[in-house]
């Protein structure tokens, strides 16, 4: 079971690595993109912490997290990950525990909400190729525990498997050919977001 208070202590601990890493962030966008996804990424989560309600309602708690990086955040990101996290609360409303069958939906319809909102599938270099297997190993894995290591496990791999694609969505689409050999920066995040979740469960 996955409580109220481990996914405040995720959402706490997503802002704080954004924070860490917000200039490997903008670094990894200055190469592909506009040199802003560390900056979009604190931002957001910085007012997604302020943001944050009271009580132990999972599904109030990530639809909060969801209006703050839709309100804070421009760009391709904060809608994006907007849109995941209010499409991976809606089933969540009301409960202050979850199980592995509710936290595998909740990947999988997060997973639907950004497929959706960017137009987008796994292998177009975007957010999707870290979240798309990290989804699909967790619910293979079974149960909690090893379900968030083989996520974390395949957000990594996912991550880095966007270095040689050629990015087909957002900003770094433009450059063509010359997106290739860079590692995706919203790849880069979402790897986070999932690593968060692993720490703040263990
Ligand atoms: P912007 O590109 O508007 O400056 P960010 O730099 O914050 O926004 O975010 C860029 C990231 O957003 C990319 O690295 C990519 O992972 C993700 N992204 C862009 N467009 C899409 C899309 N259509 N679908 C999914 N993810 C996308
Ligand atoms: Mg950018
Ligand atoms: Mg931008």
């Amino acid at each position: 079971m996955l409580t109220g208070a481990t996914v405040r202590k995720w959402i706490e601990k997503t802002a704080a690595v954004m924070a860490e890493n917000r200039t490997y962030l903008t670094e990894l966008d200055k190469a592909i993109g506009d040199a802003d996804h560390g900056n979009n990424m604190d931002r957001g989560f910085k007012a997604v912490v302020e943001k944050l309600p009271e009580g132990d309602d999972i599904g109030a708690l990530l639809k909060a997290v969801s209006m703050a990086l839709i309100s804070k955040v421009g760009g391709a990101a904060g809608p994006l990950y907007g849109t995941m996290f209010l499409q991976g609360s809606k089933p969540l409303m009301g409960k202050s525990e979850i199980s592995f069958e509710e936290l595998a939906q909740f990947f999988e319809d997060a997973v639907a909400g950004v497929k959706m909102r960017g137009k987008a599938e796994a292998g177009e270099k975007t957010m999707l190729d870290a979240l798309v297997p990290a989804a699909e190993a967790f619910r293979k894995a079974g149960d909690l525990d090893a379900g968030l290591k083989a996520a974390v496990e395949a957000a990594e791999q996912g991550m880095k498997d966007t270095i040689p694609m050629i990015a087909k969505k957002g900003r770094a689409s433009y450059l063509g050919e010359r997106s290739r050999d860079h590692q995706d920066p919203g790849a880069t995040s979402s790897y986070m977001i999932v690593k968060a979740l692993e720490d703040a469960v263990s």
